[in-house]
């Protein structure tokens, strides 16, 4: 999944949580969503966030191949620890959208280890898309549609 359609997909899920819970709809939120959707990234130095990382991203790389250990739950709980240090929503949105990647990746064809280190196994679902193909597009344009409704069906902002 391309970098754009990852923050698309993953600001469409967290206004569905915001839709669902009491998690206020913000633009720190929103914000928080859109930055940590790109993060399980890091571990492809030619990704977008990757290539802002200064040379950080190679050494992930070497250390766990890309969409490894960055795209498992595990890791997901781990950067979820922010939270308890800084409770805000900007940092809550980061968890979500941090989450949404993993799970916008296990709809593609390659999968993602879910339980890395444990197990090597690459989850996906039966229904997938192919990077950069024209199912992203239309997942792309998908997500965008179904925030803006959630935003004014349900009134976020
Ligand atoms: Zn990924």
């Amino acid at each position: 999944m391309r970098y754009h359609t990852h923050v698309a997909t993953s600001i469409a899920g967290g206004a569905a949580v915001a839709a669902a819970t009491d998690v206020p709809f913000t633009i720190t939120y929103v914000l928080g969503v859109a930055l940590g959707s790109l993060i399980p990234d890091i571990d492809e130095p030619s990704s977008y966030i990757g290539r802002r990382t200064f040379g950080l991203s190679k050494l992930i790389k070497q250390a766990f191949g890309h969409r490894g250990f960055t795209h498992s739950l595990l890791a997901w709980i781990g950067f979820s620890f922010l939270y308890k240090a800084y409770p805000n929503p900007f940092v809550l949105g980061m968890s979500m959208g941090y989450i949404f990647h993993i799970v916008g990746d296990f709809f593609s064809r390659k999968g993602v280890p879910l339980l890395s280190p444990l197990s090597k196994k690459r989850f996906k679902s039966p229904l997938t898309y192919e990077t950069g193909s024209f199912s992203e597009t239309v997942i792309f344009y998908a997500s965008i549609f179904a925030s803006i409704y959630l935003v004014y069906s349900k009134e976020l902002l």
